[in-house]
């Protein structure tokens, strides 16, 4: 099946009901046939649901689906993009471990990294500049990932991903990639060597403002067992789970049966059915809101760059950008829906230009059928010095717009007069 055909009718057989949306399986437990059967289930000998902080049946189909479109062997379902971020990182480091990260991060990303996971003794490294060039010298016999956003929030910038995932794998240190923005329809990081897929399916999946989650996607591709010394976790008996051996017992997808069995069932970041059933109802509608979307942001990236109000527009669709050819070779030609922009007038011009539009709405999300505003340095990385946010590429005056699916025309209006608001204030 293609992706469209996917994201519609992926990883759903309906039971003897026939019924044709997916079901939302609104229990806690399931009911075993009897202790030999309870038994198998416990030791993931035989398929089967037990406990809803572990597994249910609509998740289920939302990870069947969302594995096949990144292309991965299996997926895990979880309450938030952060809790899908967490949980990778902890699944494969422990105190003593560093992870090498890109500094082109969403802001709750970036604090996680930079302030608390040094307190549980996971040393994490930021490199600076262009990635592919900075992060070898940080590697060394302690590293237990790489992790970048495949299109950096709200940076716009987009990973080498090709070299990246070749520079980590000389390493034999497994890459965990963010693929939030851009989604499985305009890039599947899996196909250039990544290992481990996390997205925020509260963004453009989901699709309406609606519903936090967030996933995480097992490539099935890392040798953990070359790598024994580092990864005992996957090597070695688990006695958080009565001994399985990951890498021996599920070589197809270690990586997302030890995070359910390990990490969601002892911490229970758990996405509900029902948010699961709402990130289905997304899921179907991704392929059209997209292309509605892209010409949306194409049109106000034209309109902003041919406006003399505005001091620079960034937007990968341009030749000027940095991303420029990044975007063509990993986003089949196709940019992101997020135009990001600095008035005329710098810092005051874009707190003016945040407080005046009227159908643009003012928060700290993307991917809403709704077209967004965000000021970042004053809101989601609002915590980051002026270092850091030098470092994520933020500047002060940085003004993020998420296009939604409304009129342009109402849009391009909206922002006129916004613009001249800021003006008049700068
Ligand atoms: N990753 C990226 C790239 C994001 O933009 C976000 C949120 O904006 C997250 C992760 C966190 O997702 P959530 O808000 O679902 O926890």
């Amino acid at each position: 099946m293609r992706d469209e055909t996917i994201a519609i009718q992926g990883g759903y057989t309906a039971d003897a009901t026939r019924a044709v949306a997916v079901p939302i399986y609104q229990t806690i437990a399931h009911d075993f046939v009897d202790a030999d059967h309870a038994g198998a289930v416990f030791d993931l000998e035989v398929p089967g649901f037990h406990y809803n902080r572990i597994n249910n049946p609509t998740n289920d189909v939302l990870e069947q689906r969302l594995a096949a479109l990144e292309g991965g062997t299996a997926s895990l379902t979880v309450a938030s993009g952060m809790a899908a971020v967490s949980y990778a990182v902890l699944n494969l480091a422990r105190a003593g471990s560093n992870i090498v990260v890109a500094p082109q991060l969403y802001g709750a990303t970036y604090t996680w990294f930079a302030h608390v996971l040094p307190t549980v003794g996971i040393d994490v490294r930021f490199a600076s500049g262009d990635p592919v060039i900075s992060m070898e010298p940080l590697i060394d016999k302690h590293t237990a990932a790489i992790f970048f956003e495949t299109v950096g929030n709200p940076a716009g910038n987009v990973a080498d991903i090709a070299a990246l995932t070749a520079l980590a794998h000389r390493y034999g240190v497994p890459v965990i990639a963010d693929n939030t923005i851009p989604t499985p329809l305009m890039l599947k990081p899996i196909e250039h060597g990544v290992d481990v897929v996390v997205h925020s399916l509260t963004k453009f999946i989901g699709g309406h403002g609606t519903t936090l989650g967030g996933v995480i996607i097992d490539a099935g591709t890392f040798p953990w067992t070359e790598h024994a010394d580092r990864f005992p976790m996957f090597t070695e008996p688990e006695p958080a789970f009565h001994g399985v051996v990951y890498a021996r017992d599920f070589p197809d997808a270690p990586f997302v049966v030890r995070a359910r069995t390990v990490a969601l069932r002892n911490t229970g970041a758990t996405l509900s059915p029902f948010n699961a059933f709402l990130l289905l109802q997304g899921l179907e509608t991704l392929a059209i809101r997209l292309e509605r979307q892209e010409a949306n942001a194409l049109a106000v990236a034209e309109y902003l760059a041919a406006d003399d109000r505005v001091e620079w527009v960034g937007y990968a669709g341009f030749p000027g950008h940095r991303s420029f050819d990044l975007a063509k070779q990993y986003l089949k030609g196709r940019v992101p829906p997020i135009v990001t922009f600095g008035p005329v007038g710098g810092y005051r011009a874009a707190l003016s230009f945040f407080d005046s539009v009227c159908l643009f709405k003012r928060l700290v999300n993307l991917g809403d059928a709704k077209s967004l505003v965000s000021h970042s340095a004053s809101t989601t990385h609002r915590q980051l010095g002026p270092e850091e946010l030098a470092a994520a590429e933020i500047a002060p005056e940085l003004v993020r717009l998420s296009l939604g699916l409304e009129h342009i025309d109402d849009l391009l209006e909206d922002i006129d007069h916004a613009l001249n608001t800021a003006a008049r204030t700068s």
